[in-house]
């Protein structure tokens, strides 16, 4: 043979996720922790790293990290699942309640992976559009679901990229009014301090998803967690990778998470770097700054993408440009840094921008930078 022969239909037009590995001094751009891990906890690993196990296979639930989880939360560890990232648990929400014949919905501008995960599993996505402040458009949800054939709802909040909460009254009244799986992402919750987990015992259909993505600067260890009802999270046994999760992942997210009041200092000083960057964006003159629940902030400005490459080539700063995603025009979204990295990028945004007005006030025409052409 010297072909070979057609994956399924459902990967036609799809485009692999590219991570744009772009390198810049001050990197904003994909919502991790600005700092390493704090310097004690580093210590206390490499003390006890010549007797880890690299050459056993990890255990497959978790264990130790599930019971660490659940009692800190107040639930059983059978409510707990943990995932590689919080990605690898929206896959698996998929694989058990979406597929051929059954229906996400989702509330987008948000979180691109839903998307992405329903298209690869074959689930058909019901969209309901946020309002032009971001907000969910909570009548024409509640009027989705009452139909009845909607299967799992994602809801990410705070929602990415735009920051904002769901209100609280109407999460509830959507569980009420559905058995469709509630999937409430709270990737973003050490920064908004809110959660809807004081519901889960009413609703066995709500899910929460939590990472050590953010707040505890795990990013690249790739460790997520949901809690669900018991049952629910018996079905997403099944569809599991059954070895996700790694050994070394697994022992230093429970280190971690033992140690986490030693991350409570950073997480007050990125949300104090969020009212900077709200601020010090909302002070320059043609910036719309969205306000956020989370350790980012969404802004637009015209003509974005030139602004987004000329803080990358001119000022090494990079942030995520958003400007050509649907309901996004213009939009870029900018991690908060430690305050010395959101100076610099409030400083870069001043000179870009003020550079432009004088090039425009005398009347010249703007160069091929400041255009998306
Ligand atoms: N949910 C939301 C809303 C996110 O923004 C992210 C990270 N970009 C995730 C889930 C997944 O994060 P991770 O896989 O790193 O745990």
């Amino acid at each position: 043979m010297n072909r070979f022969r057609e994956p399924r239909p459902e990967l036609d037009g799809l485009i692999p996720y590219d991570a744009k590995d772009v390198r810049a001094d001050v990197v904003l751009a994909s919502n991790e922790h600005p700092l390493n891990l704090p310097g004690e906890i580093v210590a206390k690993l490499s003390q006890r790293l010549s007797e880890f196990r690299f050459n056993r296979y990890p255990d497959p639930t978790a264990t130790e990290l599930r019971k660490l989880l659940a009692e800190a939360n107040g639930l059983e560890p059978e409510n707990v699942l943990v995932g590689n990232g919080g990605d690898e648990l929206i896959f698996d929400l998929l694989l058990a309640w979406g597929g051929p014949g059954r229906k996400l919905l989702d509330a987008p501008p948000t979180f691109s992976m839903y998307g992405i995960d329903a298209a690869v599993t074959g689930t058909e996505v019901v969209r309901v559009p946020r309002r032009d402040d971001f907000s969910v458009d909570e009548e024409a949800v509640l009027e989705r679901v009452g139909r009845g054939d909607i299967d799992i709802v994602m809801l990410a909040n705070p929602n990415n990229p735009t920051g904002n909460l769901t209100d609280e009254g109407f999460l509830i009244d959507l569980l009420n009014a559905t058995d469709a799986i509630v999937l409430v992402d709270e990737a973003y919750f050490e920064f908004s301090r809110h959660t809807m987990r004081p519901h889960m015992a009413r609703h066995p259909n709500l899910v929460l998803l939590r990472t050590f993505s953010k707040a505890f600067s795990l990013s690249g260890l790739r460790v997520g967690y949901l809690f669900g009802h018991a049952d629910v999270v018996r079905e997403l046994m099944k569809v599991r990778q059954p070895y996700s999760v790694n050994a070394f992942s697994q022992w230093v997210a429970a280190t971690v998470f033992r140690e986490r009041v030693a991350f409570e200092q950073s997480i007050s000083e990125i949300i104090r770097g969020r009212d900077q960057l709200t601020h010090g964006l909302d002070m320059l003159h043609g910036v719309e700054v969205f306000p956020s629940e989370a350790n980012f902030v969404l802004f637009r400005v015209e003509h974005a993408s030139a602004l987004w490459r000329d803080l990358l080539h001119n000022h090494s700063v990079l942030v995520r440009d958003f400007s050509r995603s649907p309901g996004l025009r213009d939009c870029l979204r900018v991690t908060v840094g430690t305050p010395e990295e959101n100076t610099r990028f409030l400083e870069a945004v001043d000179e870009v921008l003020t550079t432009r007005r004088a090039s425009e006030h005398f009347g010249e025409r703007a160069t091929a930078t400041w255009h998306d052409g």
